[in-house]
């Protein structure tokens, strides 16, 4: 099993490769989100990101991201404020939030494959924005 590092180093402590790793790849901050106007919630939707593969949940231009999708969300220590648009599953959030990684993330299964086969991710659920204008309410944000 990987060396838990999440488990005694805080966010601020964690190593580049230690910090891009907690991304369990489930591409659910790749997607549209709503914002209800009365009541603040926030929902996931079906609609993706143009840079996202959707068949794979991966970025197609990671590197250059920032430039080119100016919503996509660059997640940093030192802001915290962005956590609140992660899924309730993500490890950033959790791990912010005093909580454990789940038990099917890559880094306790050892397989990138895990978020998929445990129905997390928005792999086959999912469909870009280059695609659509439609769109369905995936799930809430919580
Ligand atoms: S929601 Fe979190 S775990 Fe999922 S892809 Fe985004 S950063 Fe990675
Ligand atoms: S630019 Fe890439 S990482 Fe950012 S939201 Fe789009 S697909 Fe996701």
């Amino acid at each position: 099993m990987t060396d838990q590092f999440w488990k005694r180093k805080s966010l601020a402590e964690m190593s580049q490769d230690e910090w891009e790793s907690l991304c369990d790849g489930c591409a659910l901050c790749c997607l549209q989100k709503l914002e209800d106007g009365d009541s603040g919630e926030i929902y996931f939707t079906d609609i993706a990101c143009r840079l996202l593969d959707t068949d794979t949940c991966r970025c197609i231009d990671y590197a250059n991201r920032a430039r080119l999708v100016s919503s996509c969300l660059l997640l940093s220590v030192d802001d915290p404020e962005s956590f609140h648009w992660l899924p309730g599953t993500c490890a950033y959030r959790l791990l912010a939030e005093g909580e454990d990684i789940p038990d099917w993330h890559p880094l306790i299964t050892g397989d990138p494959g895990s978020v998929h086969d445990a129905g997390i991710s928005a792999k086959g659920k999912c469909v870009s924005e280059t695609k659509t204008t439609r769109y369905s309410v995936l799930r809430q944000l919580s």
